[in-house]
């Protein structure tokens, strides 16, 4: 294939920018020590706000955007990568400062692919994705930190999400006891599906609230920011642990520092771009033991390459359940 398919994001001289369908050469694309064959790609909440022109990281033009990609190694300079190869991606600016994985073909850095598992394809792990590979760095910092299935309940918010819908069904797979919650009244028996033991309503967590509350989550995994984690802190437990990753509310974080300093409370951050590589392992590899690809029935949705333009609005509107996953071919 000489010219290979991909989404670019241009801007104009009044700099609006646009998405859409192209086609790049090979000499297109940017350094890197590994070619690859996208096989598949995911649209994730900042994929969503790259497509819509609304991702601040992205200051170059033309971009790819695509902040996951899997596929084939189709030649490599690099010593631990060889043609045939099956890597995926997640993060390292790829999509956001470098041509990414909504496109047919890929030159990145080496050090940062990570050999696909075994245990999935090329489509499995993009349904996965940054949002399930955070999710597990999220249930591994409430392990690290902890956190035991026997503590009490643990609280996931945007829980209808990619990452929400992940963590839930990996910690209720662990035994732990997960209540989810939702601003998405239809998707109630879905998050029950997923091994939910409790569904609220995100109302309940998205106005502002007191400093502290009853004492009721052991731990919790925040992907919403905002009031939604001040009212979450504020009614974790003695000691509880909450994992935050996400802004889907809003970047700020409007609380007192109470929950800390009476309650023992931890806030641990989670970033999946710049994540070191032996943790990105072994969250890959404990995805590899525990996803049951039989949950992408219900939590997975494939899409054509264009069909991620179309539908970038609907993620940052709250509206998708689960994943996209993107098939660039
Ligand atoms: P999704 O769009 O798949 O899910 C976000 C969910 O948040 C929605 O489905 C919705 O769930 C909820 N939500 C949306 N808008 C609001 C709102 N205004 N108030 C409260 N809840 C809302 O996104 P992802 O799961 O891919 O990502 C979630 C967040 O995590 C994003 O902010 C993303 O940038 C961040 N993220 C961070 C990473 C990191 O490395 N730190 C990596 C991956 C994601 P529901 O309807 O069920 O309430």
């Amino acid at each position: 294939m000489s010219r290979f398919k991909a989404i670019l994001i241009e801007r104009d001289a009044s700099g609006c920018t646009q998405a859409r369908v192209g086609t790049l050469g090979r000499d297109d694309l940017p350094e890197g020590d590994v070619h690859v064959r996208v096989g598949w790609s995911t649209v994730n909440y900042k994929d969503a706000l790259a497509l819509t022109g609304r991702l601040p990281s992205m200051r170059s033009f033309p971009m790819v955007p695509g902040i996951d990609l899997a596929g084939e190694v189709i030649d490599s300079a690099h010593p631990d990568y060889a043609a045939g190869d099956r890597v995926l991606l997640n993060g390292w600016g790829v999509g956001e400062r470098h041509f990414g994985g909504l496109a047919q073909q890929a030159r990145v850095r080496g050090d940062w692919l990570v050999p696909l598992p075994d245990a999935f394809d090329a489509r499995t792990a993009m349904a996965i994705g940054t949002a399930g590979y955070t999710a597990m760095l999220c249930v591994q910092a409430l392990e690290h930190q902890g956190v035991d299935p026997e503590d009490g309940e643990i609280l996931v918010t945007g829980a209808s999400g990619g990452v929400g819908s992940v963590a839930t069904a990996l910690l209720a797979r662990r035994g732990y006891r997960v209540v989810a919650v939702t601003g998405k009244r239809d998707e109630h028996g879905y998050l029950k599906a997923l091994g939910a033991t409790e569904v609220l309503e995100r109302t309940a967590f998205s106005e502002p609230g007191r400093p502290l509350a009853s004492e009721r989550w052991a731990g919790a995994v925040d992907s919403v920011g905002s009031h939604t984690l001040a009212n979450v802190l504020a009614a974790t437990r003695y000691g509880g642990v909450v994992a935050a990753c996400g802004l889907a509310q809003g970047m700020d974080l409007p609380m007192t520092v109470a929950p800390f300093i009476l309650r023992g409370v931890t806030l641990v951050g989670i970033d999946s771009v710049m994540c070191p590589a032996t943790r990105r392992l072994a969250a890959w590899a404990a995805l590899a033991a525990e996803f049951d690809t039989r949950w992408l029935d219900a939590m997975a949705t494939d899409i054509g390459l264009g069909d991620a333009i179309d539908v970038a609005p609907q993620v940052l509107a709250g509206r998708v359940r689960g994943r996209l996953v993107v098939d660039v071919n």
